[in-house]
């Protein structure tokens, strides 16, 4: 029987990564295309030797074909603030140019299609918890409107593919996740607490520690993906861990975790940092029936080798 094959755009990237595993465990074959901007060949390097895997190197923001496809799984961009501020234009760049080009290939081999996008549609929210069908409150101008504003045109495009040309599509918004292969410098809150921890340096909040995040394990973000590609879902749908935790909260778990004495130092809260973020997951329960599994601490210790492994492999290339 000829497996079904699925693109993964972005697929060296900490998500994408983990979304090529869970495929290719579902018995998909998998086309994975990255430029590696952000994602890291790292990453992949276990699929190496997958008969059922694929890795090509490419840009998207230029036409592309990888030959027949049932599902197009897309999810190049930058995706953390460090990230995408140091790569604006790129990151506008793959959420236009990127997704024509993805939605096109959808289009040509009349192929499933799920794109990521994320809860920095909701901007800095007046509406709280989130849900889908509030608009947001974003600075189109602001720093952080290279990301925003990309993925409200992502789905802008994906929604006019499906209306226009009648493509298959699925909108997830994406809340903070975190996990193994999460980068070590980029520079979220997760990736950077677990690392000062681990060097016994102060942990860096920004602001007074006050804002929340709800953050979910990479494997609970996962099956929320995978059943949200087997449904017939086209409008966005939430998928994050709804329990909010402030970002002081979130020092004092790592601490708790690691069983770390080091300090908490205070620094200022970047411009147009969101002051809560949480997501009422009602339509992914009742739609998908998908439940976060995995809390905030218990995803911290399954993170901790990861976290370990890499700051001993950069100390060790330091030297
Ligand atoms: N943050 C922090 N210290 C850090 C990194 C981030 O206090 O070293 C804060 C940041 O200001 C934000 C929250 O943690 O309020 C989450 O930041 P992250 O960059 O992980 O993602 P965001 O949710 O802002 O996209």
């Amino acid at each position: 029987m000829n497996k079904q094959r699925a693109l993964v755009t972005g697929g060296a990237g900490f998500l994408g990564s983990h979304l090529c595993d869970a495929l290719l465990a579902e018995s998909w074959s998998v086309v994975c295309v990255d430029n590696l901007l952000t994602g890291r060949q790292a990453n992949i390097d276990h699929l190496r030797n997958e008969a059922a895997f694929e890795f090509v190197e490419k840009d998207i923001c230029r036409p592309f074909d990888v030959g027949r496809v049932d599902y197009v799984f897309h999810f190049a961009s930058p995706a953390s603030p460090v990230d995408y501020t140091e790569h604006g234009i790129e990151t506008l760049q793959v959420g236009s140019l990127g997704t024509f080009h993805a939605l096109d290939v959808a289009k040509k081999y009349n192929a499933k299609y799920l794109v990521s996008s994320t809860s920095e549609c909701y901007g800095d929210p007046l509406e709280h918890p989130q849900k889908e069908t509030y608009w947001g409150n974003v600075n189109s101008i602001g720093p952080r409107s290279v990301y925003d504003e990309a993925k409200r045109f992502t789905e802008a495009v994906t929604m006019a593919y499906h209306r226009y040309h009648k493509v298959d599509t699925r909108i997830v918004r994406i809340f903070n996740t975190y996990g193994p292969r999460l980068q070590l410098n980029d520079g979220r809150v997760v990736s950077n607490f677990m690392k000062q921890a681990l060097r016994g340096e102060p942990l860096t909040v920004y602001g007074n520690g006050s804002q929340t995040r709800s953050f979910c394990y990479v494997s609970d973000e996962i099956d929320g993906f995978l059943r949200l590609s087997k449904s017939n879902e086209h409008l966005p749908v939430n998928i994050g861990n709804p329990t909010e935790f402030t970002i002081l909260e979130c020092a004092r778990l790592v601490l708790k975790v690691m069983g770390s004495k080091s300090k908490i130092a205070y620094e200022p809260l970047p411009q147009d940092d969101p002051k809560q973020r949480r997501p009422d997951i009602t339509k992914a329960r009742t739609l998908l029936g998908w439940e976060p599994k995995i809390q905030l601490e218990a995803g911290l210790r399954l993170s901790l080798d990861y976290f370990r492994t890499a700051v001993a492999a950069e100390t060790s290339t330091a030297k």
